[in-house]
């Protein structure tokens, strides 16, 4: 052990210069964050649950057109579509298995009428694989629930492109 390591051993410089550390972050503005009172801000682009909207007027927005499941890198959605009596189609089944899902959003991009969108709700859990499989009834409950917060976020979001 050289003459130097041996200063620092026993004048305990180490341990000095660990306490400065800690001391200079006992008064330096705290970072963290009392969750779920307080959240940290979201970025306008995160991908969150998915939600199936409706128009105004009640009537599903959904085509049954099929672009988001034929797009889908996860192979996560499963559609069946119906057609009514006036002659429209609609989905009979419309799932996404968000255990699968990856949340790449090309689903919402390749949407020709604004139906499947990811919302910014990131608040979810599920307890098994089960809860995480969303049906089309669970995602027009999404799409109810949120419209107003979704909408709004569809604005701003027109506003940057
Ligand atoms: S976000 Fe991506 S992976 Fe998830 S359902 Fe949509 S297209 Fe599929
Ligand atoms: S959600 Fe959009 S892309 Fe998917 S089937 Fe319905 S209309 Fe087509």
């Amino acid at each position: 052990m050289s003459a130097r390591d041996l200063i620092q051993t026993f004048s305990l410089s180490e341990l000095r210069q660990g306490l400065a550390v800690t001391l200079r972050y006992l008064f330096a503005p705290k970072i963290t964050i009392q969750y779920p009172e307080e959240k940290t801000p979201l970025s306008p682009r995160f991908r969150g649950l998915h939600a199936l909207r409706r128009y105004p007027n009640g009537e599903e927005r959904c085509i049954a057109c099929k672009l988001c499941e034929a797009v889908c890198p996860a192979l996560a959605i499963t559609i069946e579509s119906v057609e009514r009596e006036d002659g429209s189609r609609r989905t009979a089944r419309y799932d996404i298995d968000l255990m699968k899902c990856i949340f790449c959003g090309f689903c919402e991009e390749a949407c020709p009428v604004d139906a499947i969108v990811e919302s910014h709700i990131l608040e979810y859990h599920g307890e098994s694989r089960a809860d995480l499989y969303y049906t089309k009834q669970m995602l027009l409950a999404n799409g109810d629930r949120y419209e107003a917060e979704i909408a709004s976020a569809r604005e701003q979001d027109a506003k940057y492109r």
